[in-house]
């Protein structure tokens, strides 16, 4: 289906590349570069010698980090296709308050089949009620990613009862029972560099983070009492 990109979490190539080098463009800022390329905005200061007040100006060479190979096993790196897609949504400041974790409550199921339930069953209009999905092998690859038309035109989401919540809520539904298992490694990996590059993107901080089960008006034990909840936001907290 066109809306979506799917990328499985690779080994990054960069490791061994160059770094890359950005020339600075009219209004550019730091953050926005940062933002730009999935990089903490101190972190690219720091690469460059900048404090975070410094006027950069048109022409400037940048060196962009690959935060990756820095941070290694302690950040979790976000295939290029999906942080494309991050980027380049048009978030408008303030759009989300929130990031919400859900489970699809199968054990088997892709972005595509979740998409025509709820066109066809549920009657949305707008397809996909969340805005990502993550596989766990059984039907999608595992730790897989597929990006929904919801979040590249920035529609309010589908997944919570309240209309006011889904419409400040991105929404994240990792394929599974967490009820009955547990996630799988490959996809909380996704899970983390997803959720970083959210919080980047909206400048959101880890208290955004919630789950179903946290944030509905209405009672539900989405995503499942194995979802390492605890684990993940421990994770979240290191830079
Ligand atoms: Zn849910």
């Amino acid at each position: 289906m066109a809306m979506l990109v799917a990328a499985v979490p690779g080994l990054p190539t960069a490791a061994a590349a160059a770094e890359a080098v950005y020339t600075v463009k009219a209004k550019d800022t730091l953050t926005s570069i940062a933002r730009q390329h999935g990089v903490p905005v101190a972190v690219l200061a720091k690469r460059n010698g900048l404090n975070l007040k410094e006027v950069i100006y048109v022409g400037q060479r940048l060196k962009i980090p690959d935060t990756a190979a820095q941070s290694s096993q302690a950040s979790p790196r976000l295939p290029t296709a999906v942080q494309q897609s991050i980027t380049a949504a048009p978030v408008k400041p303030g759009r989300w308050k929130y990031i919400v974790i859900h489970h699809a409550a199968v054990d088997r199921g892709t972005a595509q089949a979740l998409d025509r339930y709820h066109r066809e069953q549920r009657h949305m209009e707008n397809g996909l009620a969340y805005h990502f999905v993550i596989g766990n092998g059984n039907g999608m690859r595992d730790g897989e990613i597929a990006v929904g038309n919801r979040w590249r035109r920035q529609l309010d989401g589908g997944h919570l009862h309240s209309p006011a919540q889904n419409h400040e809520a991105i929404g994240i539904c990792l394929i599974g029972n967490f009820d009955q298992t547990s996630p799988t490694k490959s996809q909380m990996q996704s899970l983390e560099a997803l959720i970083r590059a959210l919080m980047r993107r909206c400048h959101l901080s880890v208290t955004a983070v919630k789950t179903h089960q946290q944030i509905n008006v209405v009672s539900t034990r989405c995503p499942g009492r194995h979802f390492p909840l605890r684990e993940l936001l421990a994770r979240l907290k290191k830079p």
